[in-house]
């Protein structure tokens, strides 16, 4: 098994690694499933007898037909998964995802799945072990930042277990996680935009006081009070109910400001 550094490939080869993996995402009969990145399938024939239908997503041309001919009633599609039209590829809705990935692409893939949560019932991924710490981090400690709240904002999240590079071959330089994310139905909607600036604006900031480092987006002292959030806090310290609701209050100030300027005809 000749591994592609270009592609990020670890293949797991620890079958107790691999059963715990089936396990927690435990498939019924019926379920839909798409693995990213199944590479030599080691994950992949275990789950495609359990699945109701899959779909694997592999960048790697050289992988395609050995999945094509191993599993018969598999969906092989060659494709880079940042790039392909996930619309198109999961139809309806309910689907499981399931993958272990290359680290360098776990941060964008998120941020594109969140964009498609509508079609995804959960997740279950292998994330470097710092990235899963990140996504699974509570406001205060050093670990909380964009891509925590972000990611808590989207879904619940539930670390598994570690696993040692020793699982892999050729074994990576970091620990690796497997962590379990599903969305969250009761999201407060917010402009995601608006979030985004509100996000890298406070953690760009991160030890300044509230008021201080959000000045920029004209939430004032009164203004953080009357969201109820202390102002003298620091931004790592906010949750993030606390981030939506100042998103929320921009872009409510943003609405205004601009119906204000569009001014009235008889001006
Ligand atoms: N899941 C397999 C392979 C892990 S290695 C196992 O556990 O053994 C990561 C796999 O992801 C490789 O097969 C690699 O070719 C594939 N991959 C890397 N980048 C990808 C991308 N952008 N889109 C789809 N697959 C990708």
């Amino acid at each position: 098994m000749r591994a592609r550094k270009r592609f990020g490939q670890h293949f797991l080869t620890d079958s107790s690694v691999l059963d715990r993996i089936v396990a927690a995402v435990n498939l019924r009969g019926d379920d839909k499933l798409l693995e990213i990145g199944p590479g030599h399938a080691a994950l992949t024939e275990l789950l495609y007898p359990q699945a109701g239908s899959m779909i694997v997503v592999e960048i790697d041309r050289d992988l395609i037909a050995m999945l094509r001919a191993r599993f018969s009633e598999l969906e092989v599609v060659n494709a880079d998964i940042l790039k392909v039209d996930l619309d198109e590829v999961l139809h309806g809705s309910d689907w499981r995802l399931v993958g272990n990935l290359p680290y360098n692409i776990s941060s964008p893939l998120l941020a594109k799945l969140y964009g498609h949560l509508e079609r995804i019932r959960d997740m279950h991924f292998m994330f470097q072990r710092e990235l899963s710490e990140r996504l699974a981090a509570q406001p205060g400690t050093k670990d909380w930042g964009r891509l925590s709240v972000l990611t808590q904002y989207f879904c619940h999240v539930q670390p598994l277990f570690d696993v040692p590079p020793e699982a892999f071959s050729p074994p990576p330089k970091v620990e690796s996680q497997v962590i379990r994310l599903w969305p969250r139905v009761e999201r407060r909607p917010v402009d995601q935009q608006i979030l985004a600036l509100v996000l890298r604006t406070g953690f760009s900031a991160r030890r300044k006081r509230l008021s201080n480092a959000l000045k920029s987006l004209s939430l004032d002292w009164d203004a953080l009070e009357a969201l109820g959030i202390s102002p003298s806090q620091r931004p790592d310290q906010l949750s993030v109910d606390d981030y939506v609701n100042i998103a929320c209050a921009v872009e409510q100030a943003a609405g205004q400001q601009q119906g204000a300027s569009e001014g009235h005809p008889n001006d």
